[in-house]
């Protein structure tokens, strides 16, 4: 039913390369023949899959929020975390911007994420077609900020951290909430994107001077065509700046101010990257002494512990890929400007790299919202968030949005001067 067609005309959104798309047999990939970009994945074709998948993740993430997730028992008080504790933590300590990220991106976005995905595939299984592309657009763009993943992580982080110090139990709530993470991320893997924008109908309306547009650009010999930049359809490119008639996104042949915007992010975010680093993220207090521990002296007392895997996770989520992509980005951008040609497909790899861990660099902040609910012993244990973790939340949201903003095209058309 939902076998698309696979000789189609697309364009790159790596490379900007137009290409006929081989048809893809089952479990086989397809290349961008230039820089590699994968076209169309091994999922291909399924809709059943990640929508049963979604719905298990949905159904287990209710009990994740209102049942408990962790316990916590020291000198004869103990204390309950749930998914929500830490961001009324954080707020009640006077960090109402550090709240908000956390409850967006581990609490609300989870669930709207999940319910957009599920409407979308269920309106396809149903034949129901109306507005479906402007749906799946919002639902792909809130991917990135849904990071049930790595609030999971960060929870088991803080549960090692807390090992050392108090007792700790995980309850059901902490079991619910792997289960949901399992099941939304084995969705993921059967979710193809392209097989949803295929399935989908193309809308054609008349502008105010009364004609069609945009049209399809299938047939080889069609004028210059533009790519949609959030569903990739294939148009003619004298409908720039209308909308486009799959997923009602504006139409434009490259991000646009895509270099000016994404500079002014890097260097923002480099600004805010010294008192990242610099200022403690997080107080801890133990019988009475109170100790305050940065991004690094975090990593190092994990390695003291002989915690290694977690310190190597958290060193290169929190000082390795932020570093790497501030440079990497600026790098893209000097580049871009010099017209250069040099490892452009490296380049476009190494996009490709920051833009999927980028939001790994997160850990710290879940871990810290979760230390802040839990370890609240008076003098005896205490935990409480300062003033470098805003800085450092403010790095990982600007480097991502800059991801989103850049425009890797922009690399491949300047040699040519295009
Ligand atoms: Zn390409
Ligand atoms: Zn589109």
């Amino acid at each position: 039913m939902f076998t698309a067609e696979r000789q189609a005309r697309v364009a790159c959104p790596d490379c900007g390369l137009v290409q006929r798309l081989p048809a893809v047999r089952r479990r086989h990939i397809a290349e961008c023949r230039r820089c590699g970009r994968l076209l169309a994945g091994p999922a291909a074709g399924r809709v059943d899959a990640p929508l049963a998948l979604a719905l298990a993740a949905l159904l287990l993430l209710i009990p994740a929020t209102v049942e408990p997730l962790l316990r916590v028992a020291s000198h004869g008080a103990a204390r309950i975390s749930w998914l929500w504790s830490g961001i009324a933590g954080l707020w009640r300590e006077g960090f109402a911007p550090l709240a908000t990220i956390v409850g967006a991106f581990s609490l609300a976005l989870p669930y709207i994420y999940l319910a957009g995905l599920i409407g979308v595939l269920l309106s396809l299984r149903l034949g129901l077609r109306p507005h479906v592309g402007l749906a799946f657009r919002w639902v792909m763009r809130l991917r990135p900020w849904m990071m049930l993943e790595i609030f999971l992580v960060g929870c088991f982080v803080a549960y090692s951290r807390l090992r050392l110090v108090v007792g700790v139990h995980v309850l059901e709530g902490g079991w619910c909430l792997l289960a949901a993470t399992a099941a939304l991320l084995l969705a993921m893997t059967q979710l193809d994107e392209r097989t949803v924008w295929e399935a989908l109908p193309l809308r054609y309306e008349r502008d105010q001077h009364g004609r069609v547009g945009p049209h399809v650009c299938q047939r080889d010999s069609d004028p210059r065509a533009i790519a949609c930049t959030a569903c990739e359809l294939l148009v003619t490119a004298a409908h720039e700046g209308s909308a486009c008639p799959r997923c009602a996104a504006t139409l434009h042949e490259r991000k646009p101010h895509a270099f000016t915007v994404t500079a002014a992010l890097v260097a923002a975010a480099f600004l805010l990257y010294v008192p990242a680093n610099a200022l403690p993220v997080l107080t801890l207090v133990s019988f009475g002494h109170e100790q305050s521990s940065t991004l690094i002296t975090g990593v190092l007392e994990l390695i003291h512990n002989r915690l290694w895997p977690l310190a190597l996770i958290v060193f290169l989520a929190s000082i390795v890929v932020p570093l790497l992509k501030l440079c990497g980005l600026t790098w893209m951008l000097l580049a871009t400007l010099q017209g250069s040609s040099r490892l452009l497909i490296g380049r476009t790899r190494f996009f490709r790299l920051i833009d999927t861990v980028g939001s790994w660099s997160n850990i710290d902040v879940f871990v810290a919202s979760v230390l802040v609910a839990l370890l609240q012993f008076g003098a005896v244990a205490q935990a409480r968030a300062a003033s470098g973790l805003t800085a450092f939340a403010a790095v990982v949201i600007l480097t991502m949005i800059a991801t989103r903003t850049f425009d890797t095209r922009l690399m491949w058309d300047a040699p040519q001067g295009g």
